[in-house]
């Protein structure tokens, strides 16, 4: 397949993977906000190989053009290079705090034309979401105030990728839609916990107030391909400490509970719902329920499977136990009964599968 744009590339034009040719008529222009990250360049994979127009942005904090690269001069993709400011001469742009190129940041606003906008621009790692609290508080509010602007300007359906977070260390188990949550908003991790349930609540204030059309899912831990290999969740640690035969650190007994979700069931949840006609929250999420010693105990076969199938030797990582984390939730596990009634969607992947697709992922990019 070759790209059709009229750039020219000093050795031929570049291959591109295979892009459905839509009917104008149901060919839409879509927004990914932080669509360089994770799921981001995930989601955005799979509305390009749809046929769709895709603008992504991205300011880079823990995302990475190379999620992308692979899209690049494709003439149904944008990443957006340069945010004009609205208000050039506010306080945030003074003739020397221009943007930078090549990244735009949701804490400013940006005027674009859209049908649909999936914001999930923020970062989702305890690690980083912690490491500029005042950041990720700013981008869970302005971050989202700025896309429902621009929903409400353009009339775009709007869907905001919310968490599993809202609930805190939650007394309901499994966690339905109708709980309202046990959160400490003075913790370390109300930054992120806090600044989702206002982008909630924003969400849900412009939807009455201007009828913006909006959409909420609410993600439980997800993983696979692309996340960094220095992301510092549960998944990512694991694997890389038993590829290089580290001690797997387990913060606190590993009594907690989590379940897992891997990637691509996640991008179907969030396209069926973008394209459903519900507008209340639904949780995205693999209802298998582990402990984290019995996760960490899963990641060492396989990666030892692995490496049998490759024929790689290396040491068998041992458990370690560290100090508990602050606030951190002891047990989490999705109720996907809505999900199941209103889309018709339910994981189609066993968290060992999507494993063993990850385990590959980290051990080929360790060897580059
Ligand atoms: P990620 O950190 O890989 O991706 C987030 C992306 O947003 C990155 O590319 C980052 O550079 C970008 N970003 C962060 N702040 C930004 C800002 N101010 N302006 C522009 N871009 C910004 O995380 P992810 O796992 O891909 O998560 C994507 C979304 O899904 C997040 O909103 C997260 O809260 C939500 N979510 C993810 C999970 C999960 O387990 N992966 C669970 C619950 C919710
Ligand atoms: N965890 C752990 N060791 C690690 C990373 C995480 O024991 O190296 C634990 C963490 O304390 C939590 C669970 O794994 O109980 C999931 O953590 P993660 O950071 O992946 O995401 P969370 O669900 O807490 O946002």
């Amino acid at each position: 397949r070759r790209s059709n744009s009229s750039v020219i590339y000093p050795g031929g034009p570049p291959e591109f993977p295979p892009v459905k040719k839509l009917n104008p008529l149901n060919k839409k222009r879509i927004l990914v906000s932080g669509g360089a990250g994770f799921v981001g360049s995930h989601l955005v994979d799979r509305l390009m190989l749809m046929g769709h127009d895709v603008i992504a942005i991205d300011n880079y904090f823990t995302g990475s053009k190379t999620n992308l690269a692979h899209w690049f001069g494709h003439p149904n993709f944008e990443m957006i290079r340069l945010a004009i400011p609205l208000q050039p001469f506010s306080t945030t742009y003074s003739s020397l705090q221009l943007p930078p190129l090549n990244r735009h940041d949701v804490v400013d606003p940006i005027m674009l034309e859209v049908d649909q906008i999936y914001h999930l621009a923020c970062p989702a790692s305890p690690v980083h979401y912690q490491s500029n609290p005042v950041k990720t508080l700013k981008t869970g509010f302005f971050g989202t105030y700025n896309m429902l602007g621009l929903a409400k300007r353009v009339k775009a359906r709007f869907l905001l990728t919310s968490t599993s977070e809202v609930y805190g260390d939650p007394e309901e188990h499994p966690q339905t839609e109708s709980y309202w949550g046990h959160v400490n908003c003075i913790g370390p991790r109300a930054c992120y916990d806090e600044g989702k349930r206002v982008a909630e609540a924003l969400t849900y204030s412009y939807a009455r107030q201007d009828n913006v059309d909006v959409r909420v899912a609410r993600i439980f831990n997800t993983f696979g391909p692309r996340m960094n290999w220095n992301d510092g969740r549960v998944v990512s640690n694991f694997i890389v400490q038993a590829l290089k035969g580290d001690d797997i650190t387990i913060y606190g007994d590993g009594s907690a509970t989590r379940s897992f979700q891997y990637v691509h069931d996640l991008v179907d949840g969030l396209i069926a719902l973008m394209d459903s006609d519900f507008t209340d929250p639904v949780n995205l999420g693999n209802p298998e329920e582990y402990t984290i010693k019995q996760f960490a105990d899963m990641i060492v076969e396989l990666v030892n499977e692995h490496r049998q199938r490759c024929g790689d030797s290396g040491n068998t990582s041992k458990v370690t136990y560290l100090p508990a984390v602050a606030d951190d939730p002891q047990k989490r596990k999705p109720d996907t009964t809505r999900a199941k009634e209103v889309l018709g969607w339910s994981p189609q992947w066993a968290a060992v599968d999507g494993l063993r697709e990850t385990v590959a992922y980290f051990h080929r990019t360790m060897q580059q």
